[in-house]
């Protein structure tokens, strides 16, 4: 069966380097296409140097950088990755402010838009919930999900900006992806620092509630 949905038609995907930076349990990744080198880092905030070497010595050109959202463990080394590399910052409209400065090129995270890494790609969407312009960067075979969706857990919503209905929709959304697809989550929250969307369906009980009045009063209670 061929996908369908948000993951019909999806350029090749590039190959996907996973780093945990800093001490909040951040996720990063590095994202690239193994022909032209080129190169996208998802949320630098912590050990840009790090993330750096990382693409360094991998022959890697560090071209963008795709935000999933602007809290400041996923942005705060955006300026110094722009200074070091001139990447391009991918962000949602809505959350554009956080990032933009003097200098420095934004480009608009669009709903369903593939963004170019090298010859590969992923698409941007948007999956607000956690915040206002929360994004999503689906691959063939994998999605970056920020904090919207944790290995065993999803996101906070009582953040300004955050929407427990939208959290919802957004996460529906995931839900319908190919089974098989492999989450990449913001935090390394979970018992392993990836999942798949088929180990979520079966163990992520914000996933598994029946309805949204299931889900709110479960999301409601637990803090993280
Ligand atoms: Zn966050």
């Amino acid at each position: 069966m061929s996908a369908s949905g948000d993951a019909a038609n999806l350029p090749p995907a590039p190959e996907v380097v996973q780093i945990e930076v800093g001490l909040l349990q951040n996720l990063c990744e590095i994202l690239f296409c193994p022909e032209t080198r080129e190169a996208a880092v998802v949320d630098p905030a912590f050990e840009v140097d790090r993330l750096l070497q990382e693409a360094n010595k991998r022959g890697l050109t560090v071209k963008l950088a795709l935000i999933t959202h602007t809290h400041h463990d996923h942005i705060d080394g955006v300026g110094e990755l722009c200074d070091k590399t001139g990447a391009v910052v991918v962000v949602s409209p809505r959350e554009a402010a956080a990032v933009r400065a003097p200098g420095r090129r934004l480009a608009d995270a669009v709903d369903g838009q593939d963004i170019a890494v090298g010859r590969r790609g992923v698409r941007a969407l948007v999956t607000p919930g956690h915040t206002v312009g929360g994004t999503s960067y689906l691959a063939e075979g994998f999605v970056v999900t920020g904090d919207l969706l944790f290995v065993g857990g999803c996101g906070r919503t009582d953040f300004t900006g955050g929407d427990t209905a939208q959290m919802w929709e957004s996460l529906q959304r995931l839900m319908r992806l190919p089974e098989e697809t492999r989450v990449y989550p913001g935090h390394d929250y979970g018992e392993t620092p990836t999942s798949t969307i088929a180990h979520e369906l079966r163990t992520n009980r914000f996933l598994r509630c029946a309805t949204f009045e299931e889900f709110r009063a479960l999301r409601e209670q637990k803090r993280r």
